[in-house]
């Protein structure tokens, strides 16, 4: 039964994991203006902010660098982790997935092998459109070369990746090195894919308009829709942490 508040009583977290798509933006993709200014708020408090997303570094990369944050990043989903004195590790390779869409797609005409457009930036993954026959994609993989590769459909795309890809497995590398554990990490996210890191941390909040199954898991869910969360809850963190001295 997720809670009421928007913290236990006493805890502060050391650092919060954010989602990007449907987490800090509107359902128009517009980035919650209040939101930033939540985020801008947390570092002044010396709580680093690591963005946790199914995005590509490219694109993470430039919402780190203008929102003024100082975490690592966790992009595709786990398959790239940034670190900000510019290391960069790749959990897979994305020129598997890529050769395994091309091969699908000279065995099934129609389907378009370049998929959506930010594969151009894709490190880890290949991402075919989400409209495209998944259930035939399947059976042909399953019976390939690259029958070790998973295909998942989001809302956006037919992710075509290496199943050992996941926020909660990107992020839980990225607090090794931090040397944070697990339990001092507040995750907040809106959809399924943030599922495996709200597993991993010690407190999750799913945003207003988080898919039901997210909402089921999360410790806490947010009266207010999507970025609207942030302002409340930052104000909750920033408050205990005055408390705490
Ligand atoms: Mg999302």
């Amino acid at each position: 039964m997720p809670s009421m508040v928007w913290l236990p009583e006493g805890w502060v977290p050391k650092l919060v994991a954010v989602d990007i798509d449907g987490t800090l933006t509107d359902a128009n993709k517009w980035l919650h203006v209040g939101a930033v200014e939540a985020l801008r708020a947390l570092e002044a408090a010396d709580i680093p902010v690591i963005i946790c997303t199914g995005n590509t570094r490219p694109i993470a990369y430039g919402l780190w660098r203008f929102i003024g944050l100082s975490g690592p990043l966790v992009c595709e989903n786990g398959g790239v982790l940034w670190y900000p004195d510019g290391e960069v590790v790749l959990r897979a390779d994305g020129r598997e997935a890529e050769a395994a869409c091309r091969w699908v797609a000279e065995q099934l005409p129609g389907i378009d092998a370049n998929g959506i457009a930010t594969n151009r930036w894709r490190e880890s993954e290949w991402c075919l459109k989400t409209d495209e026959d998944m259930e035939a994609i399947q059976a042909l993989l399953v019976e390939s070369q690259w029958s070790h590769l998973t295909v998942l459909r989001t809302g956006f795309a037919i992710h075509v990746m290496d199943p050992c890809l996941s926020k909660g497995q990107g992020l839980s590398a990225v607090l090794e090195r931090l040397d944070v554990l697990p339990e001092d990490v507040l995750a907040v996210g809106d959809a399924p894919n943030d599922l495996s890191m709200f597993d991993l941390v010690g407190w999750s909040v799913a945003v207003g308009g988080a898919f039901p199954e997210v909402e089921a898991a999360a410790s806490m869910c947010s009266p207010e829709p999507h970025g609207a969360t942030f302002p409340p809850l930052v104000a909750a963190i920033l408050a205990q942490k005055k408390a705490e001295g």
